[in-house]
């Protein structure tokens, strides 16, 4: 299958790998061109816009950062709407807006071509392993004729809904994230401030009903005030904003991941944007008078 692959960041030079990988032709594009060369290298086909990436592609993945840049690549002057044939399939794997996504499915639509909203969980090690988790919102028969190719790039691939319903599957999977990380921040900061053996608590909480992914992985950071990458606290806000968006249009109030939204606003004013967002947990320990900033 001919598959075009547009945005080479982080994530998206990890998953076109998985493609190569596996067999499939690929042809890549990415606005910075010099990230295309080891993907060459690897045995991509090069395209000089995202138009030449989906001409006569079955399918075209979209990964950028935002909705603007998602619009930008896809409708944009040689976008992938400018070279997308009748009958073919833009799986977009972008964290980004689901009322945008609806609109940028009607749009596609229009030209006899199909949409998913496929965005991923499982972060650069999931993405490099090919053991993401993809949340599918679409058609069910588009994803049928997608999965081959999402097998190469995850492991837990769910049909969640109609267009959209894979980025607000996102959303909540991101304020989960906001109160699991603040939760296990405040619980640490406790266990500090008693002066108790920490680490040892860490590891009876693991093995009890406070064990979650956050606690064992992320944990450890909060102890140490050390928060390397990981997942951007920018990107964790910009991903709070959309739900936070979507809950309130729905009526949804989300008090804590409100919250975290602002703690992380001060953290990117002051220069964490780009730590790992368990670094949420600085407010926690300045607050416990654990640390001057
Ligand atoms: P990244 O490393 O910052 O890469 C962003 C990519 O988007 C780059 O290829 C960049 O091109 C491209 N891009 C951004 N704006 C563009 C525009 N206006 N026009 C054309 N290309 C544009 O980001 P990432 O970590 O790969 O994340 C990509 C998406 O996956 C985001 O929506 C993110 O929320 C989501 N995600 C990330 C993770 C993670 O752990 N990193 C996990 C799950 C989901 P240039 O190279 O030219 O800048």
């Amino acid at each position: 299958m001919r598959v075009g692959f547009v945005g080479l960041g982080t994530m998206g030079a990890a998953m076109a790998t998985r493609l190569l990988a596996a067999g499939f032709d690929v042809t890549v594009h990415n606005r910075t061109r010099a990230r295309e060369e080891p993907l060459a290298e690897l045995g991509a086909a090069r395209a000089a816009d995202p138009a030449e990436a989906a001409r006569g592609a079955e399918m075209v993945v979209v990964i950028v950062s935002d909705t603007p840049d998602v619009d930008q690549v896809v409708f944009g002057p040689d976008g992938i709407a400018a070279g997308l044939a009748p009958g073919a399939l833009v799986v977009d794997m972008s964290t980004i807006a689901p009322d945008a996504t609806r609109t940028y499915a009607a749009r596609i639509a229009e030209q006899g071509a199909t949409w998913l909203d496929a965005p991923v969980s499982g972060g650069s090690e999931g993405a490099k392993n090919g053991t993401l988790s993809i949340m599918v919102g679409g058609d069910a028969a588009d994803l049928e004729r997608a999965r081959p190719v999402l097998s190469a790039m995850g492991t837990t691939i769910t049909h969640v809904g109609p267009v959209g319903s894979g980025q607000l599957a996102k959303a909540m999977n991101q304020v989960v994230i906001a109160g699991t990380y603040a939760a296990v921040a405040e619980g640490i900061v406790l266990g500090l401030k008693a002066g108790i053996d920490v680490e040892a608590a860490l590891a009876a909480l693991a093995g009890g009903a406070a064990g979650s992914w956050g606690l064992v992985h992320r944990g450890p950071n909060v102890v140490r005030n050390d928060y390397p990458l990981g997942f951007r606290v920018r990107l964790h806000r910009k991903d709070l904003g959309i739900a936070l968006d979507a809950a309130r249009a729905l009526g949804a109030p989300l008090p804590v991941a409100a919250l975290v939204e602002q703690w992380e606003t001060g953290l990117i004013a002051r220069g964490h944007g780009d730590e790992d967002v368990s670094a949420i947990a600085r407010v926690v320990r300045e607050q416990a008078g654990l640390d001057d900033d």
